[in-house]
């Protein structure tokens, strides 16, 4: 017996599954994928993508790091989305943070170190850029929430600022960015209320967006227009 014997048995029931609903599912999926949705999001085992949206496999192309940072020289990241704008063509890109945030916690509290402090430093830049909306929490569990908000914004701006989105937009590619934030405590994904859909709009939903968190209760997600 291996030690990942269940691992593997788990898998063949669940291959099991799918095949007893649908027999032709993999070898469709496997002549081609056409997601419409680029999920940006973070490495956390609590927040799996597809499972969060109910969507099976093929319709999330989804690339994943600590804390759901974009970093304009992580060519890991950019090349999933040069593949996933140009090649796939896919309609809308969403970075997705969460509520509860390990990555954020550390970056908040100083306590990133070695290799990991490098990478969270990002997250210290986007704290260090919005003092003024953080002082405004009443404690640090709050601004933590509050962070995790923040960096989604950030990212999403740095999406909307990389010359593969911005080419896409010249070019006039139909691509949709927005921000969303899951909260392990519910299971349920806020939209941040930020959607760009060319690189002028994205400035004004920058600044949108940032203003309303001032007056918005930490987890509260998109104020519903009346
Ligand atoms: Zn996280």
């Amino acid at each position: 017996m291996g030690q990942l014997d269940h691992v593997l048995e788990k898998n063949r029931a669940w291959a099991e599954g799918i095949k007893a609903d649908d027999p032709q599912f993999f070898q469709r999926l496997s002549n081609q994928q056409a997601p419409e949705y680029l999920w940006i999001g973070c490495a956390d085992s609590r927040v799996p993508a597809n499972q969060i949206v109910d969507m099976p496999p093929g319709e999330l192309f989804v690339h994943r790091n600590v804390a759901n940072v974009v970093v304009h020289t992580d060519f890991n990241c950019l090349s999933v989305l040069q593949f996933a704008i140009e090649v796939l063509k896919v309609k809308h890109v969403l970075v997705v943070g969460h509520y509860g945030c390990g990555g954020i916690r550390t970056a908040l509290r100083n306590e990133g170190f070695g290799l990991i402090g490098n990478w969270l430093r990002h997250v210290q830049d986007v704290r260090d850029r919005h003092q003024s909306v953080l002082s405004n929490c009443d404690n640090e569990h709050d601004q933590a929430d509050r962070l995790c908000e923040l960096n989604v914004i950030e990212q999403v701006g740095h999406v909307c600022q990389n010359n593969i989105v911005q080419e896409a937009w010249k070019r006039g590619q139909r691509l949709n960015v927005h921000g969303f934030v899951y909260d392990l405590a519910d299971g349920i994904l806020r939209d941040m209320g930020l959607s760009a859909s060319s690189a002028e709009s994205w400035e004004q939903v920058k600044q949108n967006s940032i203003d309303e968190l001032i007056v918005r209760p930490v987890r509260s997600g998109r104020q519903k227009k009346a």
